[in-house]
């Protein structure tokens, strides 16, 4: 068995007793039959891009999904396998003026992993993590069965109250509370309830103009303080680099001031006098005098006229 199926980014290593590429749905549902039946455990794996070994088989049998990867977009959705790179469906969906909106920054993850593990990552500030942009989907049971359940439909057992952590931000375990629907159960179960073999994702249309840049704070502290302020006006991307990262940029990058402990990266699609106007830079940050990169979209695609501004 090739060893890329037993590993992740993690550095995690697993070991299997049989490797199954699946060629379609059929496949897919026929196996976990044919295991159920056995006894046997499954591990669904994805693009083995997740840092948690999530997808790291340990033992039984290892089910790919790879070769189920349609993407076909239509106007505000798109119809996907899992096997789908998130790549590929942001290329497609550029080429139609929309975009997805779920950004783990990882664009080689598949949309099963993206959607297995309720992916969130530098568009969440705005646009909230997988879950919200998950309109249908198809999951293969253990059992072999194929379920097809849209957003809206509920479970059909009693949903038992269970204490969840005051957190803002939690995603571990399932997301059990009254009211729920299939689409929220499935989106983050890791693979433990079934095989995702086809997924409808919301797209959205896609911003003409996009301003993108860094700002350099001098600890953790100020920049913490900084997206407090930043939040009311809901900046489409936030992405926090925290010292050790910087200094493994330094070599590549000298803008990075010297007295910089952290960092920020922001992506806005205002006008750029707005965002300026708008946002508010904390006096402890540095002045932002990092890149203030603007990418223009022309037609849906992603041009490369950029242009550095230096304040
Ligand atoms: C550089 C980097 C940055 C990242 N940043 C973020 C971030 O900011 N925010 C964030 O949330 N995540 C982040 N991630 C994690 C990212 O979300 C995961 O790597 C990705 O979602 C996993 O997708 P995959 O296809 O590689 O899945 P895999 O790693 O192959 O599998 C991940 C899990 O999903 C299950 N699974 C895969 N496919 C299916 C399927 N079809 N049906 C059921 N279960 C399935 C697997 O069993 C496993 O439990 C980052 C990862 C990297 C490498």
């Amino acid at each position: 068995m090739n060893p890329a199926y037993l590993e992740d980014a993690s550095g995690y290593r697993g070991s299997a007793e049989k490797l199954v590429v699946a060629a379609d749905e059929n496949e897919v549902a026929d196996v976990l039959r044919e295991a159920s039946r056995g006894g046997i455990p499954v591990t669904v794996v994805g693009a083995g891009t997740g840092v948690t070994g999530g997808r790291v088989a340990q033992g039984g049998w290892v089910l790919s999904v790879e070769k189920l990867a349609r993407v076909e977009v239509q106007d505000g959705r798109a119809v996907v396998g899992p096997g789908a790179l998130l790549r590929d469906l942001q290329a497609a969906a550029a080429r139609t003026g929309q975009f997805y909106a779920p950004d783990p920054t990882e664009t080689a993850a598949s949309l099963g992993g993206t959607i297995a593990t309720n992916a969130s990552g530098s568009r969440s500030f705005r646009y909230g993590d997988t879950r919200r942009h998950v309109l249908r989907l198809r999951v293969a049971l253990a059992g072999g069965r194929v379920m097809d359940v849209r957003r809206g439909e509920p479970v059909d057992f009693e949903v038992p109250a269970l204490p969840v952590p005051p957190t803002t931000k939690h995603t571990a375990g399932y997301p059990l509370r009254p009211g729920m629907d299939w689409v929220d159960l499935f989106v983050g179960s890791e693979g433990t309830l079934g095989a995702v073999v086809e997924a409808e994702v919301r797209l959205l249309p896609a911003p003409k103009e996009l301003l993108a840049g860094v700002v350099f704070f001098p600890d953790d502290e100020a920049a913490v303080d900084a997206v407090e302020s930043w939040r009311p006006a809901r900046p489409r991307m936030l992405e926090y680099i925290d010292e050790p990262s910087l200094g493994l940029l330094r070599g590549k990058f000298r803008e990075i001031p010297a007295e910089a402990r952290a960092a920020i990266l922001v992506e806005d699609d205002r006008e750029i006098d707005a965002w300026l106007d708008g946002w508010r830079i904390p006096a402890r940050s540095s002045r932002p005098r990092g890149l203030l990169r603007r990418r223009r979209i022309a037609s849906g695609f992603a041009s490369s006229a950029t242009r550095c501004r230096r304040r």
